[in-house]
Parts: structure tokens; C-alpha cells; sequence
């Protein structure tokens, strides 16, 4: 669904020659991005602009290029003042009022500059590890053991019975907004048999003819949301009460006002619906 040749290769980890000049410098605190509050548009500074923090920038790793434009990722202590007209915007608020491949690299530097930071020792034999210089991983010297950044795969689907869609409140969501399902997988799962048993682990349905939609890296804070649109083939709604309070079958012109944001892929997986089954309610919020 979405374009990543932003990422060179070697594991966007070293800048092609005879780049120089301009970059982009993704600032991480926690989950959030540091961005120019002067411009219209949710903007990534290049270091000039941010001239101040350099000496508090410690160990920025080259990320990808933009566009051409070479891109680094460093951390910033919460305990360090931002120059003027700059600030930290949660990564979350900003999707959908970034560009897609701007939030993508947004969201690598985040899960980047975290995982370094939180895989400092080995959790195995508690030694320092040390940064590998060819691929992205840190090493334990002692033991010899390898830390990559961890990705979380997750399934979400749009099921579909006689042309309506299930969309069903997560007991998690606080804005009442109705959603298609979603879950993690356990080890050891396909995608498909994660998407049987989270449909009736939620909602006690069985689903058939499992698609593959489209994916989404989901960094909130590493996951990758793997999409598929199903049929319903047997059962009634019996909402586990848990994770999904309530569920229910929904017509291409009568769905929740309330829906997932745009750019993210329950948002598409919803207007595949409507632009399938018809109706165009969904494009008008
Ligand atoms: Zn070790």
C-alpha cells in the first residue's frame, strides 16, 4: 500500500557517497517528534535551524534519506530546552496531517532511537552491548548474542456479511469510535489462523476467504499492521466483553460517525468497503 523506497539499502544505515549538505533531523523524546511550530504544515528541521541542540544531540544514527534528503535520528533529554519556535508533537496526533512517508520515517526514528536506548545491556548475561556497524543490531561482546529492533505483527480485518461491514467499540477507546478488529499475533501463528481466532476470541464469528489487503508499519509503539478483508461465514455477534464491548453489522451508508483517522489502515479498510459495497458516508467526515 505504501511506497518505502525512501529506505536505501544496507539497512538504511550508511548514506550514499557524495551525499552532503542539507538534512533532516528527527528529534526522539519518548514518542514524540520535535517539529517547526512556524509553519503551516507539521515541518522536520534541518540541524541549522536547531543550531542550540547539536551539543545535546548524542549519538545520532543515520536513518534513510527523504526525498534525497539525508536523515538522522538522536535522542534529547527531557531536561534540555527547545529553541524558539519548536516543539515536541506526539507522533500519534500527527498522522494524517503528515505526509505518509514523512510520518513513516518519523515513526523508524522513533522506534530506532528507542530500541538503542533500551538495549543498552544484554538481557541475558547483563553486559554492555555494542552497536553493529553493518546491519542494525547491538551485540552483547560476552555472550555473543544479537538485538535487533523488535517489530510487533498484528492482523486487522474487515468482514463483510450480505454487504454489511462488523465494526465493533474496543473497550480501550475512550472517543466511543467503532473500529474494524484487530490483535497481535502469538508465536508460532500464520496471519490467517491469527485472523480466525482473534474474530472468535472477540466477536464468537468464523470468518472465511481471508484476503490480504495492504500493511502498515504501526509504530506505536513497533507494530506492523498486516490488513485483510474476510467474508462472514457462521455464528452470531457475542462480544467477549474484555477487549470489544460492542459489535455490530453496519450498511455502506449508515456507518458510525465516529471512525478511525485518516492514514491509518482501518481508515482505508473501511473506505474499501464503501467504495465496494456502495454509498460514500464515509468520505464526508
Ligand atoms: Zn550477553
Amino acid at each position: 500500500m505504501t511506497t518505502q523506497d525512501y529506505l536505501p539499502l544496507n539497512h538504511g544505515m550508511i548514506p550514499p557517497p557524495g551525499e552532503t549538505g542539507a538534512e533532516f533531523w528527527f528529534v526522539v523524546r519518548d514518542q514524540a517528534i520535535l517539529i517547526s511550530l512556524n509553519s503551516p504544515i507539521p515541518l522536520v528541521p534541518p540541524l541549522c535551524d536547531i543550531a542550540t541542540l547539536q551539543p545535546h544531540l548524542q549519538h545520532p544514527r543515520y536513518i534513510g534519506a527523504l526525498r534525497g534528503i539525508p536523515c538522522r535520528a538522536a535522542p534529547l533529554s527531557d531536561t534540555v530546552a527547545l529553541p524558539e519556535g519548536f516543539g515536541f508533537r506526539d507522533l500519534r496526533t500527527l498522522l494524517g496531517s503528515i505526509d505518509e512517508e514523512l510520518f513513516l520515517m518519523a515513526g523508524r526514528a522513533i522506534q530506532i532511537v528507542n530500541w538503542a536506548a533500551s538495549h543498552r545491556f544484554c538481557g541475558r548475561c547483563g553486559a554492555p552491548t555494542v552497536e553493529q556497524s553493518d546491519e542494525r543490531a547491538m551485540r552483547c561482546p560476552a555472550c555473543g548474542h544479537l538485538y535487533y529492533p523488535r517489530l510487533s505483527p498484528a492482523i486487522i480485518v474487515a468482514i463483510v456479511r450480505s454487504g454489511r461491514l462488523l465494526l465493533a467499540l474496543n473497550a480501550r477507546t475512550k472517543t466511543g469510535m467503532r473500529s474494524v478488529l484487530a490483535g497481535y499475533l502469538e508465536p508460532g501463528e500464520s496471519f490467517e489462523s491469527c485472523v480466525k481466532r482473534e474474530v472468535l476470541e472477540e466477536v464468537r464469528l468464523q470468518v472465511e476467504n481471508i484476503r490480504y489487503f495492504g500493511s502498515q508499519p504501526w509504530p506505536f509503539p513497533d507494530a506492523l499492521m498486516v490488513a485483510f478483508t474476510a467474508d462472514y461465514s457462521a455464528g452470531e455477534i457475542e462480544v467477549d466483553g474484555a477487549e470489544i464491548i460492542e459489535a455490530g453489522w453496519y450498511a455502506p451508508d449508515n456507518l458510525p460517525e465516529n471512525l478511525p483517522g485518516r492514514g491509518s489502515v482501518s481508515r482505508k479498510l473501511i473506505e474499501w468497503f464503501v467504495e465496494k459495497f456502495g454509498g460514500d458516508s464515509v468520505s464526508q467526515s
